[in-house]
């Protein structure tokens, strides 16, 4: 922006080198995606400048007749995408939405059961240092070790002892298809609401790939900006029904959490909403979850574990503990060759979660550049060539420059946006 440019040069750049940096390296951070022009388009108008505090028709301030237009637009078509009959696009983010879903269906000192962090759940589920974890009584799930699955008995015999007021289902690093029935007849025995956290497949349940759980739960959250391409932002959904839920959420999101709605991030999610209605929308998240299988067979094929043996959606968690590898430096010496991903934490990890003994790779943001499975296998191996050196102890420059360079060729023949933003 040669506006901008010229008016703060400081800015600016840092700007033109993070956008550089993206078409120039390789994204495998699994909640992360490149949206579409038209959704930063929307973002990047006149809406920002307007208060509307409260929802369409009922608003604190004058001159809300157009926004409000906006608003329900956004609410319609979340509604349509995923078949349900409430809708709050208002959360600024996925931790405010989950955040005004506790403070509608629970109190603090309530218990609570969500997946642990680090079996694959959010910092929203309950973790310790979070909001969740300080004003209420959060006990936690986790995978079975044996076979990387969610451990279904472990929720079971928790809700059973402790009877949590809700349960929450959802993760940020799980690679298979959690079974939102199950959830819903554990929270059903012990009278608990289920709140389901979607954000991570969110686009792929918009595309019919990935099983919706908004059948099964009383409340789901997510983010529109993983697996959904859409602006960064929170959307609150519900099919269940009860008139009476839906007035306790639009209360807690506002005057409970926040303050006046991003007007422009909920044009940009409008946008986003009708992108994910288009058939090519259901193809491109079907190239994910090949171009995922892909990579992890890869990794397979050359004697890494994966977490669960394999993968149903856009990620997968590959453990280095047999070769004894950390995935602090592995994140490190991939990040030098200008493969981006993230250490993780993975079952029965001996290391801690800042070292960690795992990598977590997804594929939204490699597939909407346009790489296929063959391309993403190629990848794979890549990251497997750097991986082989560091098991082996050896200097790893050498194979770390040669990787960059063959990153550096895909990432010039598949541009992340046609024209440069910045110029
Ligand atoms: N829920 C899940 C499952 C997530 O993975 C994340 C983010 O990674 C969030 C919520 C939080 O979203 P945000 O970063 O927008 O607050």
């Amino acid at each position: 922006n040669a506006r901008l440019a010229n008016y703060d040069t400081l800015l600016a750049d840092a700007i033109a080198e993070e956008t550089v940096r993206q078409e120039a390296h390789i994204e495998l951070i699994a909640s992360e995606n490149y949206t579409s022009k038209l959704v930063m388009e929307a973002q990047g108008t006149q809406l920002t400048n307007k208060y509307a505090e409260g929802y369409p028709g009922r608003r604190y301030y004058g001159g809300c007749e157009f926004v409000d237009k906006v608003e329900a637009l956004a609410i319609e078509r979340a509604c349509n995408l995923f078949s349900a009959n409430y809708a709050n696009v208002q959360p600024h983010s996925g931790a405010q939405a989950n955040a005004a879903v506790f403070m509608a269906l629970v109190k603090p000192g309530d218990t609570i059961l969500g997946m642990s962090l680090a079996h694959g759940g959010h910092l929203t589920h309950g973790a310790a240092p979070n909001f969740s974890g300080k004003h209420y009584n959060a006990v936690q799930y986790g995978l079975k070790p044996e076979t990387g699955e969610i451990d279904y008995e472990e929720v079971e015999r928790l809700a059973r002892e402790h009877q949590p007021k809700m349960i929450i289902a959802g993760f940020s690093a799980y690679s298979r298809v959690v079974d939102w029935r199950r959830f819903r007849t554990i929270a059903d025995e012990v009278g608990a609401y289920l709140m389901v956290d979607m954000a991570h497949v969110a686009g792929l349940v918009a595309a019919g790939l990935y099983p919706s759980p908004l059948p099964f739960a009383h409340v789901v959250t997510t983010t529109t900006h993983k697996t959904l391409r859409g602006p960064r932002g929170g959307l609150i959904l519900s099919a269940d029904g009860d008139e009476t839920l839906y007035k306790k959420l639009n209360g807690a999101v506002f005057p409970g959490q926040q303050g006046g709605p991003l007007m422009h991030v909920i044009a940009a999610k409008a946008v986003a909403f009708k992108e994910a209605m288009n058939q090519e929308f259901v193809r491109y998240q079907q190239q994910v979850i090949d171009n995922a299988r892909a990579m992890a067979n890869v990794f397979v094929e050359r004697g890494y574990d994966v977490v669960s043996g394999g993968t149903d959606d856009h990620l997968f968690l590959v453990s280095l503990i047999r070769q004894g590898i950390t995935g602090k430096d592995a994140d490190a010496a991939l990040g030098r060759a200008h493969i981006t991903v993230n250490k993780n934490t993975v079952p029965n990890d001996p290391q801690s979660p800042f070292v960690t003994s795992g990598l977590r790779i997804g594929t939204p943001a490699v597939t909407t550049r346009g790489f296929d499975a063959p391309e993403c296998s190629d990848l794979a191996g890549w990251i497997c060539d750097i991986l082989d050196e560091l098991a082996a102890g050896k200097d790893t420059a050498a194979i770390e420059a040669d990787v960059q360079a063959k990153v550096t060729d895909v990432c010039a023949r598949h541009p992340v946006y046609a024209e440069p933003v910045a110029e």
